[in-house]
């Protein structure tokens, strides 16, 4: 045989379709495979029409027949699209969580690039101040409110995009009256600036830091060019932020750029203004309130080293840089760093991997660590960084129980709670109240039969909306007007059971009408900008009473608040998810660190019928370090994560036997293979129905695996996609497989 025969002349090709296979192409007539390297995005043929995807590699041969073997029809780029480094991450990701490669890969690519577009955002316009909008000043803009706002964030920013306008200013009008005006003027120029590196300046205005933070910079800064996790385990308000940004100014200063994960709504203007004070250089932002123009604009300004820092949502840990020095992942224990659909990555953990492959120092921190971060820490394999103590002159939050058993609620508000709202507002202080259930009240009973309304699709009563006057489900999204009369027996006295948001909201307003309230949950924030316009009027003290679900307990640093306040504990003491505990220690500490974080005292609220419950004593004596602890010990005695490994397999369908059928053949399969190859860590766990059995109109069943070796698991699980997608049961219903869930 000639050496020709030997020269790749087949592309094996990713595509964006679910189907766990890379597809076979022909290297198109006089091409030459070194044109056509790994990597880059091709156009093929597909069916009746084409398609873009990933070149992954190149083979000699094909199982198909040849003459079935399509040429590819173009390649668009010339060079591989992510680093190698990034491109080999992308890879073994798609791997560890058992992901179709195609959908893995393309999935965090910018749109406009999986779309095929070219690799360049083209110039983004911007609005900036003209001469004489710089000598207004805010106070000749009074009767016009809207421009006003406008113009100070100018003055704060100096330029400004029209999303970034339309989420901080919300108003287009304002924009376009200050235009007509002569106020500002559009301009466009290629954002970032690859030169960033030579003009960096790190403002000299830096707090003076306690011995801990002091501690802790300078172990990482004695780490650079490693691979060395962090846990900075600081409580709120410590200077865990401070902590990073002197952390990652000799990293900059090297030239190399910083990746910074936060929460998807920690990535506040608060946020962004403190690294711009500190640092000039550009930096890119990717989050969901991007357009595909920006997404990609921001992407290839990290991928060309035109910004130096790039902070992000999850999916930013699959963001090209140029030269990465260092990754931080703010709130490391926040869920929305994992991904709970589709391509069900934890962005946490590919940051560590990352950090690894790149030779990184990584950050990890949180003031309530998760269980499994923690372990790492307590084991040695994460360096632990401890801040104890609230920086400045913040100083820590006081702790009241309030047993509500047998006492009168007024719309969920105990007689002593009021008192203490009273009082706080009388001293000035503002008052943060937190419930996790939006909505009026969370179902509708029939007073004189008990019907109550049941979402017809979901095990789920409909949460009712007084102010519009809805029904809804708040699984599955279904709708519809509150009834008048009952179904069952036609009286007329229908009433909200439980307390929600929006009646909190009513219950405050009668108590205290002459304080404004402002209510934060997902229905008061749809609009674009809302939420930040709420965060603004919080931060200038026009409203002291303060409102709302997790979104408000996350990140915020409101420093006015003296009493916060958790409405009901109750729910998370007595959960069957072995995580609940867990959950409802950082959800207590996160939303009591929203408490006196400048000069004043805070104190949390809690109001429970079980004050004498051993996890509420053991966090609010001994502090969230002790309650982990203690949770982890638990976990080790229960064989749970993260001494254990788990993958949940997920079925669901119409028919109820179906999802439980096709589980029962998975898991037949599973068991044999356990036997076949002697691993003898492995149990398999149901098929059980999950947690809500119907949600949409579907019956929803679970399998569970365990393993006390992550290796083993994924040996156990290797193939076993493909076995399944082949079981005819596998095409009536719906499937997926979560590696480390988060959700049982
Ligand atoms: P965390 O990120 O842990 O919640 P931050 O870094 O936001 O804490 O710090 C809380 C507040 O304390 C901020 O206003 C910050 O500027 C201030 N701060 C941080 N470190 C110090 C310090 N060493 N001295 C004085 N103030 C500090």
């Amino acid at each position: 045989m000639s050496s020709t025969n030997f020269t790749p002349r087949y592309l094996k090709v990713a595509l964006s379709v679910p189907m766990r296979r890379l597809f076979d192409y022909r290297l198109p007539e006089g091409e030459s495979v070194s044109d056509w390297p790994a990597g880059i995005r091709v156009k093929v043929p597909f069916g009746k029409s084409h398609r873009i995807g990933l070149l992954v590699e190149h083979a000699s041969s094909t199982e198909w027949q040849p003459e079935q073997v399509k040429p590819a029809q173009q390649r668009l780029d010339d060079q591989p699209l992510l680093p190698e480094s990034l491109w080999q991450l992308s890879l073994w990701s798609a791997k560890y969580y058992q992901h179709a490669l195609g959908d893995a890969l393309l999935s965090t690519l910018p749109t406009k690039l999986r779309e095929g577009g070219a690799l360049s955002a083209g110039n983004i316009r911007q609005w900036r101040l003209t001469a004489a909008g710089q000598q207004t000043t805010p106070a000749s803009l009074s009767r016009a409110k809207a421009q006003q706002h406008l113009l100070s964030l100018f003055q704060q920013e100096q330029a400004l995009t029209d999303n970034a306008i339309a989420e901080q200013a919300g108003s287009r009008s304002a924009l376009l009256a200050m235009e007509k005006k002569a106020l500002i003027e559009a301009f466009s120029i290629a954002s970032g600036d690859a030169k960033w590196g030579e003009k960096l300046q790190i403002s000299s205005d830096t707090p003076v830091l306690n011995k801990e933070q002091a501690a802790a910079v300078a172990a990482i800064r004695g780490s650079q060019q490693q691979f060395q996790p962090f846990l900075l385990e600081g409580v709120t308000g410590s200077g865990k932020t401070e902590v990073y940004l002197q952390a990652m100014a000799p990293v900059l200063e090297a030239g190399k750029q910083v990746l910074m994960l936060v929460p998807e709504i920690g990535l506040t203007p608060q946020t962004l203004s403190r690294f711009q004070k500190r640092f000039n250089c550009p930096i890119a932002m990717l989050h969901s309130g991007l357009n595909d123009t920006e997404r990609l604009d921001a992407w290839l300004q990290a991928r060309d080293n035109r910004a130096g820092i790039v902070i992000g949502t999850r999916s930013a840990i699959f963001t090209p840089c140029h030269q990465l020095g260092m990754i931080i992942v703010d709130e490391e224990h926040d869920m929305s760093l994992k991904q709970q659909e589709g391509y069900r990555y934890h962005a946490r953990d590919l940051a560590v991997a990352r950090a690894q492959k790149e030779q990184l120092p990584l950050l990890l921190g949180s003031a309530t660590p998760s269980l499994e971060t923690l372990q790492n820490a307590l084991h040695g394999r994460y360096q632990h960084l401890q801040l104890r103590s609230r920086a400045g002159n913040a100083q820590a939050v006081k702790h009241q129980l309030l047993d509500i058993k047998g006492r009168p609620l007024d719309q969920g508000f105990s007689p002593e709670l009021l008192g203490l709202i009273k009082q706080h507002l009388h001293n000035d202080g503002q008052v943060l109240v937190f419930l996790n259930r939006r909505g009026y009240a969370p179902s509708l009973i029939c007073h004189e039969c008990g019907y109550l309304e049941e979402c017809r699709r979901c095990d789920a009563y409909y949460t009712l909306h007084q102010r519009t006057g809805l029904l809804q489900c708040h699984h599955c999204g279904s709708q519809k007007p509150v009834p008048h009369q009952c179904p069952e027996c036609g009286s007329t006295r229908l009433l909200g059971r439980g307390v929600g948001t929006e009646q909190l909201e009513q219950a405050l307003q009668r108590h205290f009408p002459e304080h404004p309230c402002i209510r934060i949950d997902r229905d008061s924030t749809r609009r674009k900008g809302a939420l930040d316009a709420f965060l603004g009027q919080i931060k200038r003290g026009e409203a002291k009473l303060l409102l709302g679900t997790q979104m408000l307990a996350k990140g915020h640093h409101f420093p006015e608040v003296t009493l916060v306040v958790i409405m009901d504990v109750d729910g998370a003491l007595f959960s069957a998810d072995f995580r609940a505990p867990e959950r409802l220690g950082q959800l207590i500490t996160q939303v009591a660190g929203r408490a006196g974080r400048a000069g004043k005292q805070g104190t949390l609220v809690m109001q429970t019928h079980h004050p004498e419950h051993i996890l509420l004593q053991d966090l609010l004596q001994n502090g969230y370090g002790h309650f982990a602890r203690t949770a982890l010990s638990e976990r080790k005695q229960a064989q749970l994560p993260p001494f254990r490994h788990l993958a949940l397999f997920r079925a669901e369908s119409h028919r109820s036997e179906d999802a439980e059928a096709f589980l029962m053949q998975l898991s037949a399969l599973l068991q044999q293979k356990l036997i076949e190859s002697a691993i003898e860590l492995g149990a398999v766990l149901g098929p059980m129905p999950a947690p809500m059995e119907r949600k949409a109109g579907r019956f929803r069943w679970q399998l569970l695996l365990e393993s006390a070796e992550r290796k083993t698991l994924h040996q156990w699980l290797h193939g076993i996609l493909v076995q399944a997608e082949k079981l005819p049961i596998s095409r009536k219903i719906r499937w997926s497989l979560d590696i480390d869930p988060q959700d049982l």
